[in-house]
C-alpha cells in the first residue's frame, strides 16, 4: 500500500483576517510539503477549517450586534478566498460548525468518558441572573484582588500580567449590561491528563530525535518539570458543540478540546463528499501513515500534548463507535513542525493596531508567488524572524527576477529565436555539460531530504544556490557568443541550461507552483504539474457551510508516481513563446508599504 500523508493545518480563528506572519507560521509550510509529498505520488491529505467557536467569536458578534454564525461566516468565506488566491492546495478546508464536525466531536468525548478519561467536578462561577446564564471569564470585569486595577478581566489582569482565580475578583460586573453577576456552583467535565501522563511521556520519547527542540521543551520538556493535571472540556455556553450527556444541557465542549479533532472530522467529512464513507481510514487507522501538524508556537501544547492524549485516550472506540469491523486506535502525530512568530518592521504583528500584512490585500497588488518566496526565505523555523519591506523588494528583484526569472526566459527566448521553438539536439554533451547537469541531478536528494524534515528555508535556498549554478555555467559557455562561431556548440549550452531549467522548475514546484506552471506551460506539457483548488456549498442539519476542495483529476500528479526525479527533456519537442515568471519592482514600494502601516 502507498504512503499516505496527513498535512494538519491550524484551523485559524474566524473572528480575524489572515496576516502574513499567520501564513508563514502555519498555512504557507503545510502547502509547500503537501505538494512536495504529491510529487512524490504519496496519498496526501491536507485538512483544515475555520475554528468557528469560542468566546472571542461571542464577544465580537455582541459588539457588533449580530450573531455569532454572522461573524463565522464572513471570516471563513475571506479565509477560502485567501487561500485560493495564494494556491494553498486544502484537500478539505471545512469548518467546525457543521453537524459531521457536532458528531465526531460528540463521539471523541464519548469514546474517551467510556474508557474512563473524563470525570466531573463542581465549582464556582459567575452566573448573571438578569440573563439567566454563566458568564464566560471575558464577560466579567472587576477589581484586580493582587495589584488593585478596577478593569481588570475577571480570568487575567492587564496591569500587573497575572492570571486570576476568577472567584477571588472584587467588585464583579457583567461587560454586556455592567449588573452584579453572582456566584453559583456549575459541574464540569475534564480530561484525565494526568492518568494519561505516562503513554503521552512514552509516545514524546519516540519523537525526541527529529522533533524542534522548541516542540520538544514546550510538550516533554514541560510534562518532566510540572506533570499534567486534569483539565476541564465543558464551559456553559450556548456557542458551540452541546455536551453528549442527559441533563448537560446549556453546556458545551470546550472549544480548544473540540478544535484540533477538526484534524479528524475533517477528513470524514471528505470522505462523505467523496461517496468513500471508510476512506477516512486511510490516513487516521492505517500502518503507512505520517501525519504533519503545521501550527505556530503558541499551539505547541494542544498539539504535542492534548490532542495526542486525546487520541491516546480513545484507543480503538472512536474508530468502533464509527462502526469498523476491526477497530483500530488511531495514529498520533509524526511531526509537530510548529514555528515561532514573524515581526514586522522590527515590532510585534497587531492586528487591532493595523499593523500588519494583509493576505488579501497583498495579493491586491502583488502576485502570489513573490510572497510565497519571500515567505519562506523569513520563515520563522527556529527563531522569531522580521517582515522587511526592503528585503522583500531586494529577495524579488535580485533573486526572484534576476537569479531565477531572467536565467528562464533568456534561454528559452534565445533558443525560441534560434532554433524555431524547438528544443535543439545536442549530440555529445561536453565534460562541462555533464558536471553542472549533475550538479543539478543531485538536487533531487539533497533538496528532498530537508522537504522531509521540514526545513524549508534551507530546502528553498539550496534550489536558488543550484539556480545560480547555471547562471555561473552560461558565463563561461554563453550559447549568445558561441553562435556566432559554432551553433552547434551553442546547441550544447542552450541543452544543458534548459535541462537543468526544466529540473529547477521542479524543485522550486512546492515553494512557486504559479511560475513554474507557468514554465511547464511553456515547455508545452498537456498535463498540469498539480491540480486546483474549487469551492462548493455543503447543506447539513445546521445550514449550508462553504467548503474548499482539491481536484487533481487531469494532474502529473493523479497518477501515484514519483515524479520527484531528473527526467530527460525530449529533443526536437517544440515549445511555446516564454513569457516573463516575475516582475521587477520599483524601489518607492518600500516607502509607500511603509507607510501604510498602522493606519
Ligand atoms: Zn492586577
Amino acid at each position: 500500500m502507498e504512503e499516505h500523508i496527513l498535512i494538519a493545518v491550524a484551523w485559524p480563528y474566524a473572528n480575524a483576517n489572515i496576516h502574513v506572519g499567520n501564513l508563514t507560521g502555519s498555512y504557507l509550510p503545510a502547502d509547500i510539503c503537501a505538494r512536495y509529498h504529491r510529487l512524490r505520488g504519496r496519498k496526501v491529505m491536507m485538512v483544515s477549517g475555520s475554528d468557528a467557536h469560542g468566546t472571542p467569536i461571542t464577544v465580537k458578534a455582541d459588539a457588533q450586534s449580530t450573531s455569532p454564525l454572522e461573524i463565522y461566516e464572513q471570516y471563513h468565506e475571506s479565509f477560502v478566498a485567501l487561500f485560493l488566491k495564494l494556491g494553498l492546495n486544502y484537500n478539505i478546508f471545512t469548518s467546525t460548525h457543521t453537524s459531521n464536525h457536532f458528531d465526531i466531536a460528540q463521539k471523541v468525548f464519548t469514546a474517551l468518558k467510556e474508557n474512563g478519561y473524563l470525570y466531573t467536578t463542581t465549582e464556582k462561577q459567575w452566573y448573571s441572573s438578569a440573563q439567566k446564564r454563566f458568564l464566560p471569564d471575558r464577560y466579567v470585569e472587576g477589581t484586580c484582588y493582587i495589584c488593585g486595577n478596577p478593569d481588570a478581566r475577571s480570568d487575567q489582569c492587564e496591569r500587573c500580567g497575572q492570571m486570576l482565580e476568577a472567584e477571588l475578583l472584587q467588585n464583579p460586573r457583567s461587560k454586556v449590561d455592567g449588573s452584579t453577576p453572582e456566584l453559583k456552583e456549575t459541574e464540569h467535565f475534564y480530561l484525565d491528563l494526568s492518568k494519561l501522563q505516562e503513554e503521552i511521556v512514552d509516545f514524546l520519547k519516540t519523537r525526541e530525535s527529529y522533533w524542534r527542540p522548541n516542540v520538544m521543551r514546550q510538550s516533554l520538556g514541560q510534562i518532566l518539570t510540572d506533570g499534567l493535571r486534569g483539565r476541564p472540556i465543558t464551559r456553559d455556553l450556548d456557542w458551540g458543540i452541546p455536551v453528549p450527556v442527559d441533563g448537560w444541557d446549556g453546556k458545551c465542549l470546550y472549544v480548544w478540546f473540540e478544535a484540533v479533532i477538526g484534524y479528524l472530522s475533517g477528513v470524514v467529512e471528505w470522505s462523505k463528499l467523496h461517496n468513500q464513507s471508510g476512506a477516512w481510514r486511510h490516513w487516521w487507522t492505517g500502518d503507512k501513515v505520517r501525519s504533519f501538524y503545521f501550527i505556530g508556537k503558541d499551539n505547541i501544547p494542544f498539539h504535542a500534548v492534548i490532542w495526542p492524549a486525546e487520541l491516546i485516550g480513545m484507543g480503538d472506540a472512536f474508530d468502533k463507535a464509527m462502526g469498523s469491523p476491526e477497530p483500530k486506535p488511531l495514529v498520533l502525530p509524526y511531526d509537530v513542525p510548529a514555528n515561532e512568530f514573524m515581526n514586522l518592521e522590527g515590532r510585534k504583528i497587531s492586528g487591532s493596531a493595523n499593523w500588519a500584512v494583509w493576505g488579501l490585500d497583498f495579493l491586491e497588488r502583488y502576485d502570489p508567488d513573490p510572497l510565497r518566496y519571500y515567505l519562506v526565505t523569513a520563515m520563522p523555523e527556529n527563531r522569531d524572524s522580521d517582515w522587511d519591506w526592503e528585503e522583500f523588494f531586494q529577495r524579488n528583484n535580485n533573486e526572484l527576477v534576476a537569479t531565477w526569472g531572467n536565467l528562464a526566459n533568456r534561454v528559452l527566448s534565445f533558443t525560441y529565436k534560434h532554433w524555431e521553438g524547438v528544443i535543439p539536439d545536442p549530440g555529445d554533451l561536453r565534460e562541462a555539460d555533464l558536471a553542472l547537469l549533475e550538479t543539478i541531478k543531485a538536487g533531487f536528494d539533497s533538496v528532498g531530504d530537508k522537504l522531509e524534515k521540514v526545513q524549508l528555508r534551507a530546502a528553498l535556498a539550496e534550489v536558488m544556490t543550484l539556480a545560480s549554478e547555471v547562471n555561473k555555467y552560461l558565463d563561461v559557455h554563453a550559447p549568445w557568443f558561441e553562435i556566432k562561431t559554432d551553433k552547434a556548440e551553442a546547441a550544447k549550452s542552450v541543452y544543458t541550461a534548459l535541462q537543468a531549467i526544466d529540473w529547477l522548475k521542479l524543485m522550486f514546484a512546492p515553494f512557486l507552483p504559479h511560475t513554474s506552471q507557468a514554465l511547464h506551460d511553456c515547455l508545452a506539457n498537456p498535463q498540469p504539474i498539480f491540480g486546483y483548488g474549487y469551492t462548493k456549498s455543503v447543506e447539513d442539519d445546521l445550514g449550508k457551510h462553504l467548503v474548499l476542495e482539491y481536484c487533481d483529476d487531469n494532474a502529473m500528479t493523479s497518477v501515484g508516481q514519483d515524479l520527484w526525479s531528473p527526467v530527460l527533456l525530449p529533443i526536437n519537442k517544440t515549445f511555446n513563446q516564454p513569457v516573463p515568471l516575475f516582475k521587477k519592482l520599483e524601489h518607492a514600494i518600500v516607502e509607500d508599504e511603509r507607510s501604510r502601516l498602522g493606519k
